[in-house]
């Protein structure tokens, strides 16, 4: 049996996990021991009687940051066998292709900034990589951690109910997701594309692919100039926006 992928995260908040990935499908999975949780509190390796595990900046500044010389002891008792990730605002964006390869690897140590965040000589000397989960400011890195391990684990496998609809999925392809619609084929006046309703599969595949590409050119250009670009595949004839 292959290990479990692993998650290792150093916070000054453990309580904050697993908090929502106790839940649903990665709950599950981790009592079922397909992944493993492992939560270290940095304030243990604090300096002096009050644990104190930061410091003012260097430069003069608005509060504090966390001190490189406890970060570093908190990260080599939590080993140096996986990929370290500091989370950051100014780090790389979180991407679905960055977290597909961090799914397939062996797990993560993640590290939770507080404060004004991280002194940068423990990022250089740990060789951390830097990861933002988007253009916002969070007072935390726990809420990135946990985003950042729910993209992962949901794609390892036997976590997921259908591996097919990670197939699918925006992103997957350089393209946002086509439409869904379910039970009753009317409602409030609004009837489903009747092509859901044909039975008529490559029918059905051609529209949700137009769907797909409408939908990224016109909300996200920045996407859609991309998978152009890369060559993905042919862009179909434009279809109508999506309702
Ligand atoms: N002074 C930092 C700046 O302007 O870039 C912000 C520090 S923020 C208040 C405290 C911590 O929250 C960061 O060290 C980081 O761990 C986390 N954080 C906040 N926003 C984040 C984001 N968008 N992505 C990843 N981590 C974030």
């Amino acid at each position: 049996m292959t290990a479990p992928w692993q998650a290792r995260v150093l916070t000054l908040f453990p309580e904050a996990f697993p908090g929502p990935l106790g839940c649903s499908l990665a709950g599950r999975a981790l009592r079922d021991g397909k992944w493993s949780l492992d939560v270290r509190d940095i304030r243990e390796h604090g300096l002096g009687a009050h644990r104190s595990v930061d410091d003012t900046p260097f430069g003069g500044g608005a509060g504090m940051v966390l001190r490189a010389d406890v970060l570093d002891a908190a990260l080599a008792a939590a080993g140096g066998d996986l990929p370290g990730i500091c989370l950051t605002p100014r780090g790389a964006p979180l991407t679905q292709e960055r977290v597909r390869s961090l799914a397939e690897g062996p797990g993560v140590v993640l590290l939770c900034g507080r404060y004004e965040g991280v002194d940068q000589r423990l990022i250089e000397a740990r060789g951390l990589s830097e990861i933002s989960i988007g253009d916002y400011v969070l007072a935390g890195g726990e809420l990135p951690a946990l985003v950042l391990l729910e993209a992962c684990t949901r794609l390892l496998p036997g976590v997921m109910g259908g591996a097919a609809s990670a197939d699918e999925e925006s992103f997957t392809e350089g393209l946002l997701e086509y439409p869904h619609y379910t039970r009753p084929a009317e409602w409030q006046g609004r009837r489903v594309p009747e092509v859901l309703l044909s039975g008529d599969h490559g029918a059905i595949a051609r529209w949700r692919r137009r769907q797909s590409e409408t939908l990224t050119r016109e909300r996200r250009p920045d996407l859609w100039a991309a998978y152009l670009a890369g060559g993905m595949k042919p862009p179909v004839a434009s279809a109508p926006a999506a309702p």
